[in-house]
């Protein structure tokens, strides 16, 4: 490689995007409808309107193609955007491979991940609509950090539940998210009848992102309009605030002149992969372009690559709209891996219709695999990757090796969606050889995708 070329592009602060991508416009087939719990019908914006503002109820269900950033929120979205697009070419060296490896680099946010791209303007939208709190769910807590920071920013008062397990276990977040003045409770807890119920059956709950969803829904339903309600993955508004990331790297990749063959994301509820595949797979839906688009999740919550696409909950109580979604049933509790944000039972409708489609690929991979890719990444490029990111690493490098293998100078691009700096002890634990690989059981499955609710549609 010359000097002359590039080996880091940070585009500067006025090509921060200034609208938002939305897939829906150009959407190949059609997105299945959102039914009511009760009724089974197709749901509107009126019945959204007890849980969201209204501004993101229209996002939700909009199929304008751009979606204006609003001024406050880009103004925000200065303090770390653009962030970095690198060509990891340390790491091409020591692969020895002819492919040009590119990865997006949103760790570099203040809450050190992506998902700070929504919270922002979640908690924008809140507060232009006087919402007084906002009650989240949050699993290892990288949602429920960057959503205290957001909150804090736009005052806006926030109302965390936490799975139990990572709330006695990773105290570090606990501590950022109440360093920004949130509430933070341990879920189950007693303060919901969602929770009250789930105690009932199981008092020794270490909880699930289901269950703490079913108790920051309930909290908010239930407020009368003061509480709204906000999550950080999975709908159709939180992929589209994420497809900054892409629309960033769009303009970064044709500043170096080169456009990527593969685009790789980790998935847990889909947003940070949507955020850098979707402006990439507009090229591919209005201009033909070819790219393979490949979203990995762990092989102990394999949501894409053995789930059911079908009718589902998004929580454990079963207090949600019905989403068609791939899913392990919402009752699944998935193994205790250390990737914590990739423990979801369902995905993005988005995601799941355009898998389902053939338009991306899914990929599972154990977590030893993972943590050896990260290290691997780690030593060469010098950032320890969420144990979350170290999927989509693990792929760039075995389709690095595989155009090692067929000679070809593949372009391939990675969103590192977050460091792992709070995730030290499951590193420790990997250097220790003592992480367990597999977890995931396929008769807990079929007993939990048992339960779903009948809709025919
Ligand atoms: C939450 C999280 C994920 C998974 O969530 P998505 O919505 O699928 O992006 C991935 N990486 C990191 C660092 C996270 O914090």
């Amino acid at each position: 490689m010359s000097t002359t070329e590039s080996y880091r592009v940070v585009l500067p602060e006025s090509r921060i995007p200034t609208s938002w991508y939305n897939i829906l416009a150009d959407f190949p087939v059609a997105l299945p409808p959102v039914l009511h719990p009760g009724t089974h019908q197709p749901i509107g914006p009126a019945d959204l309107a007890p849980l969201f503002p209204m501004e993101l109820i229209k996002q939700e269900v909009s199929s304008e193609r751009y979606i204006p950033i609003p001024e406050g929120v880009r103004d925000i979205y200065r303090l770390w955007r653009p962030t970095p697009l690198i060509r990891a070419v340390r790491l091409e060296k020591a692969l020895d491979t002819p492919a040009h490896i590119y990865y997006k680099n949103e760790s570099v946010s203040p809450s050190g991940s992506h998902k700070l791209n929504t919270a922002e303007p979640q908690a924008y939208y809140n507060k232009q609509e006087g919402v007084q709190s906002i009650s989240t769910e949050t699993g290892a807590g990288q949602w429920g950090c960057a959503l205290a920071i957001a909150g804090d920013m736009f005052k806006i008062a926030i109302d965390i539940y936490m799975v139990k397990i990572s709330y006695q276990q990773k105290p570090y977040r606990r501590s950022i998210m109440q360093a920004f003045g949130a509430t933070v409770t341990p879920s189950p807890s007693d303060r919901t009848a969602a929770g009250r119920m789930i105690l009932e059956r199981n008092p020794e709950s270490t909880g699930s992102l289901g269950m703490a969803i079913s108790e920051a829904v309930e909290v908010a339903a239930t407020s009368g309009g003061a509480t709204k309600y906000s999550i950080g993955s999975c709908l159709n508004h939180v992929l589209l605030h994420q497809t900054v990331i892409g629309e960033e790297a769009l303009d970064a990749m044709a500043e170096i002149g080169e456009y990527p063959d593969v685009v790789i994301g980790c998935v847990g509820g889909g947003s940070n992969f949507g955020g850098i595949a979707l402006p990439f797979l507009h090229r591919t839906l209005t201009e033909g372009v070819k790219t393979k688009f490949l979203a990995i999740e762990p092989s102990s919550c394999p949501t894409l690559t053995k789930g059911a696409y079908t009718y589902d909950f998004g929580d454990t109580a079963g207090l949600t709209p019905l989403i068609k979604m791939y899913t392990l049933g919402h009752d699944f509790v998935p193994a205790s891996i250390h990737a914590g944000g990739l423990r979801y039972h369902g995905m993005s409708p988005i995601i799941s219709t355009l898998v389902n489609a053939g338009y991306i690929e899914p990929r599972a991979y154990g977590q030893n695999q993972c943590f050896e890719a990260a290290i691997m990444f780690a030593r060469n490029e010098g950032i320890i990757p969420a144990p979350e990111s170290s999927h989509a690493i693990r792929a760039a490098i075995d389709e690095a090796l595989a155009a090692k293998e067929r000679d070809e100078k593949k372009v391939i691009l990675f969103n590192l969606s977050g460091h792992g700096h709070f995730d030290m002890s499951a590193y420790d634990a990997y250097l220790a050889g003592q992480l367990a690989d597999n977890g995931f059981s396929a008769e807990e499955m079929a007993k939990s995708l048992a339960t779903l609710p009948n809709v025919n549609a």
